[in-house]
């Protein structure tokens, strides 16, 4: 059975805006437009009815109240940088914006913690820790944008998870709020309590489908004081799984060991250009060792450079210092740039293997396109090597037969390749709404029969981020994977954008605080107005002129999009249009 969900009445919407205040309730259509666009499929259908802004944990406990009485949908929101459609709402309903509850509240460095409120983001964790010697491992490609909310509640990881582990190695604490107002404290402040079940790690992960997140106590490490690192291309991507289970042998724990296929080196060789054109093609490791001395560090590397260079690379390079570092790293951080300039859209699957199937694994996720006759679509793979793939399928959006053959691999990736070979669905993205229906392949009926049950249990109005698996019923998941891989998606610009959200950090959306007005939140409208979705309003014209054309946006933007140039185009226009009306 499908919960049923009723629509905000006037009296209900005021409600909601006495709780946040004026300041902080949005209402106005193009204001929700901008929130119906994440780094995933858009989907006009999926514009939320509000956004609301709450500033506290009361403000929190009162909206989530006064929704569950009235049976409106929530869904949380960080800073929507989600891979998997998380922070979007197929179900309408009320978007919790949660970025300006950013207050980092303690940093206790004799007894190891942290406690931050969730619209922290990752990185800024990490600058105020950086003068005490502490830091936050875990770090997403996001790390710049994601808020600790958003990678609790999606369990995130990044390239470093291999020596250190992911989120929920760090929470020690969570205060979150129940769909009915209640405010449960779970954990403890000290290192090690064994008091209770473990409700708290029931929460992360959970993809904001049990409770909003409103505390976070992390466990913080010292920061390693030195780092050596290599870059090795092989021919053959068996040689490189030989050299990695042989590394996992020999005791050795690199705290960053990333592998990119051929398509990738390819494409980030001609984005890069200098010295990298000089590289020979083939399968990349990327590998590192740190430590708190030189000599410690130096002899762990010679033991790894040893083991790796035995199983023949073709190439090896050898960071000598920190900037000879940065330049190879380089070649990692560019891949989402690189490929995105390839086809208009690049696509991150995710999903983790048993990395004794590494090389197995690879050679049929690259067979994908053939297998699957499609003619445009290519595939190209980034892999942390504790298992966890990335897949990363590049096409048109606005091509119909590419969505047709985007939604075929996908299906091919998991039911023909990641579920024969044991592995999971997810590593770090989360299910979001674009997974639903793998989740029984994954798990047996009784598994996903208690997830529905301690769903219902924290949820039973299912009030909160309908449309993720994990806590739905099933005729629901079956619907939602419908509506978006089977419709075709929605119109949008045919631009390079990926719509990852490293321009949020834009100064104007900063200044009002909302995703309409950040670069991506300005194309999205943009998009509306081409396509006929949005009219030219005060609001709209207003948007586009806040835009102080710095080009903040231009130098963080992974896929080079000429914001900018399109923002002055775009008023132009405006301008042209006002005068002939
Ligand atoms: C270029 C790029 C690189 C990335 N690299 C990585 C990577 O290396 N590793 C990785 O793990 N991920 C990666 N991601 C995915 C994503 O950035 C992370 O999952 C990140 O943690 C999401 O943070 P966010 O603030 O944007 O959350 P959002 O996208 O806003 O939300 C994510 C999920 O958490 C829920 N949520 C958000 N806040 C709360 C809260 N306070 N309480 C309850 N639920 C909440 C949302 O409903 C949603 O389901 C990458 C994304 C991009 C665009």
């Amino acid at each position: 059975m499908e919960p049923q969900y009723n629509k905000i009445s006037k009296q209900l919407s005021n409600n909601f805006k006495e709780i946040v205040g004026e300041e902080f309730y949005f209402n106005d259509y193009e204001i929700r437009w901008t929130y119906a666009f994440g780094c995933s499929i858009f989907n006009k259908e999926w514009v939320p009815d509000l956004i609301l802004i709450p500033q506290n944990t009361k403000q929190v406990s009162e909206i989530l109240k006064l929704a569950n009485e009235n049976r409106i949908p929530i869904t949380p929101r960080g800073s929507g940088t989600s891979l998997s459609s998380g922070s979007l709402s197929p179900y309408r309903g009320i978007i919790l914006d949660l970025s300006q509850m950013n207050s980092i509240i303690i940093v206790d460095i004799e007894n190891n913690f942290v406690e931050v409120e969730p619209g922290v983001i990752c990185d800024e964790l990490n600058e105020t820790l950086k003068p005490y010697g502490y830091f936050f491992p875990p770090d997403p490609g996001s790390s710049s944008v994601a808020t600790i909310g958003g990678m609790v509640a999606n369990n995130a990881g990044g390239i470093q998870a291999f020596k250190y582990g992911v989120t929920k190695n760090y929470v020690i604490y969570l205060e979150v709020v129940l769909p009915d107002g209640k405010v449960l404290n779970l954990g403890s402040k000290v290192l090690k309590s064994v008091s209770s079940y473990n409700i708290k790690d029931l929460f992360i992960g959970s993809e904001g489908t049990l409770g909003i997140i409103t505390k976070i106590g992390l466990r913080i490490r010292p920061l390693p004081k030195t780092r050596k690192l290599g870059m090795f291309i092989f021919e053959k991507v068996d040689d490189l799984k030989d050299a990695v289970l042989e590394l996992r042998r020999s005791g050795v724990v690199p705290n960053l060991l990333e592998f990119m296929d051929k398509v990738i080196l390819k494409a980030v060789t001609e984005y890069l250009g200098g010295e990298f054109l000089d590289f020979p093609n083939g399968y990349v490791l990327l590998a590192e060792v740190d430590g708190n001395s030189k000599q410690e560090v130096d002899d762990a590397f010679a033991i790894m450079l040893d083991i790796i260079i035995q199983k023949n690379p073709i190439f090896h390079k050898i960071a000598i210092n920190e900037e000879d570092r940065e330049r190879l790293i380089l070649a990692r951080k560019a891949n989402l740039p690189a490929l995105s300039r390839i086809r208009p859209n690049t696509c991150v699957e995710d999903c983790t293997i048993q990395i004794s199937k590494f090389a197995d694994v690879i050679k049929k996720v690259e067979e994908i396109p053939k297998k699957i006759n499609a003619k445009n679509l290519l595939v190209a793979i980034i892999c942390h090597m504790e298992g966890n793939l990335h897949p990363t399928f590049l096409f048109n959006e606005n091509d119909e037969q590419d969505i047709k053959d985007f939604k075929k691999a996908i299906d091919y990736l998991y039911r023909e390749i990641i579920i024969p070979a044991g592995g999971s669905i997810t590593g770090e993205h989360g299910i979001g709404k674009i997974k639903t229906s793998f989740l029984e392949l994954e798990h047996e009926s009784d598994v996903v029969d208690l997830m529905v049950q301690i769903k219902k249990f924290f949820d039973p109005n299912m009030i909160l981020n309908p449309g993720i698996g994990k806590g739905d019923t099933r005729s629901l998941n079956i619907k939602n994977h419908k509506r978006i891989l089977e419709k075709k998606s929605d119109k949008i610009l045919e631009l390079k954008c990926m719509r990852c959200g490293f321009c949020i950090s834009c100064p104007s959306r900063i200044n009002y605080i909302l995703e309409t007005y950040s670069p991506r939140g300005r194309l999205s409208l943009l998009n509306g107005l081409v396509y006929g979705e949005l009219e030219l309003n005060d609001l709209v014209i207003e948007v586009l002129h806040t835009c102080t054309l710095c080009g903040h946006c231009q130098t963080v933007c992974p896929a080079g999009v000429n914001t900018t140039v399109i923002f002055e185009k775009a008023r132009e226009i405006i301008h042209r249009n006002l005068k002939d009306h």
